[in-house]
């Protein structure tokens, strides 16, 4: 008997957005991803992805992530041969700890973040290095758009056109229009405890902090026009910094409209932002956990959305002794998205690239032990399968890069 080893068994942790998107692209490239489990705390959600996919058969499995032991009798039982989590940053540390103890490697889209306390860094993941070299098994950290593209995108630049890299300007621009009054494109509770944190930046080898969203300015974005964009800290100028040690400057950029702010400031002067769990008919509730239960579904706001995403880095540096400016980026349709995937551009820009990042490590080209951020692999192969499955890119150079 011939015995097959079929090297594209993998589990994805949580059924929302993002998932739907990861899921319904792995069926997609079903001859690497040859068997897909779905594995979720409210295992209907689950079910509803797996019935929405007719060329092959996905499995389900109701999990509570924050239970490594869960986990590993989870996989016990499918033998993945990746572990993708798509589930909250919540859930990063016990997934990783589950994939440690049973041997298997691990990808996610978000670093972690502690319950308690709305806080990014890598060091918690990172301190993983040692045990999953060790145990010869992969970690790729963050690899949706941004955390994620952005990574690959600077790794590009570095590689094909600059010879020392100086500023980097992270550029999000969500140009698109839901038609709510209010609501976020990705788990809502992520969303705002990531927009009402301190602005953070990296200058001349410090970081250097500024009031929530207080510094801003116009920026154009092509297809869209000019865009106020506001300063704020994200999770990948931690590792890109880390990375390309020759970066002086390194600033995230997002924009948003005048309602969308009006109501975040509402939200959080009536303490509904709040993280800390408060007493309710005599039980503890988290105000913004239950905020999340009354916002729209971020899942939801496909069918009526227009306009589209713009995400890229602008770039200072020298190539060939002389001062060079470059820009890639990215433009996402929501329409089409939500036509191909039935999700929104948010949730399809990082749902693509966890699943591409999936495949390379398959396919054996984005494989090598320890705990890595995106930006510490090849770009080529990556940079190739964006233009294919739905992300393709565009490079300007030499252009006044306005920040
Ligand atoms: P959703 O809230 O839509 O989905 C999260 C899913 O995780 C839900 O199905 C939820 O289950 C499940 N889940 C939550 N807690 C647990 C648990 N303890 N055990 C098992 N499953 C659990 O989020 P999104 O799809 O919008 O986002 C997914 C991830 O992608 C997040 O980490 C987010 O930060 C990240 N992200 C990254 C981006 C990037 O560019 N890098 C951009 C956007 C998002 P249930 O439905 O039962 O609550």
């Amino acid at each position: 008997m011939i015995n097959i080893k079929n090297m594209g068994r993998v589990i994805v942790i949580g059924a929302g957005g993002v998932s739907t998107v990861a899921v319904k692209k792995m069926a997609m490239n079903a001859d690497v991803f040859t068997d897909i489990m779905v594995a979720t705390r409210t295992k209907g959600k689950a079910d509803r992805i797996a019935s929405e996919i007719k060329n092959m058969k996905v499995e389900t499995a109701q999990v509570n992530a924050d239970h490594a032991d869960e986990l590993v009798a989870l996989f016990n039982a499918y033998k993945p041969d990746l572990v993708v989590n798509l589930a909250l940053p919540y859930q990063d540390l016990s997934i990783m700890d589950a994939c440690l103890e049973y041997g298997v490697s691990y990808l996610d889209t978000a670093n972690y973040e502690p319950l308690d306390e709305a806080k990014y860094a890598y060091g918690w993941q990172w301190a993983y290095k040692d045990r999953f070299e060790k145990a010869g098994l992969t970690a790729i950290l963050g690899c949706g758009f941004d955390p994620g593209v952005t990574g690959v995108f600077t790794a590009h630049a570095a590689k094909h056109h600059f010879d020392e890299m100086h500023e980097l300007d992270i550029v999000d621009c969500n140009a698109g229009d839901h038609h709510k009054a209010f609501a976020t494109n990705f788990n809502p509770e992520i969303n705002i405890r990531e927009i009402t944190q301190r602005g953070k930046y990296f200058e001349n080898g410090e970081w250097k902090e500024t009031d929530p969203l207080s510094v801003h300015q116009p920026v154009n974005y092509p297809n869209v026009g000019a865009r106020e964009s506001y300063l704020m800290y994200h999770e990948e100028l931690e590792s890109l910094v880390k990375n390309f040690p020759t970066l002086r400057r390194a600033r995230f950029w997002m924009t948003f409209g005048q309602e969308y702010l009006t109501h975040l400031r509402v939200i959080q002067n009536i303490g509904m932002a709040s993280i800390k769990p408060v007493l309710y008919n005599g039980m503890e509730i988290v105000p913004i956990q239950f905020l999340k239960a009354v916002l729209p579904d971020p899942g939801s706001l496909g069918e009526n959305y227009t306009g589209e995403t713009s995400i890229g880095c602008r770039i200072r540096g020298i190539k060939n002794n002389q001062p060079a400016t470059y820009y890639i980026y990215n433009n996402a349709s929501h329409r089409a998205a939500y036509e191909e995937t039935g999700a929104q551009a948010v949730s399809y820009t990082t749902g693509v690239p966890a699943m591409i990042g999936a495949k390379l490590f398959l396919q054996g080209i984005w494989k090598k032990s320890g705990v890595w951020n995106t930006e510490e692999f090849n770009p080529d192969p990556f940079m190739k399968e964006l233009n294919e499955q739905g992300l393709p890119w565009h490079e300007q150079f030499n252009i006044d890069l306005e920040l």
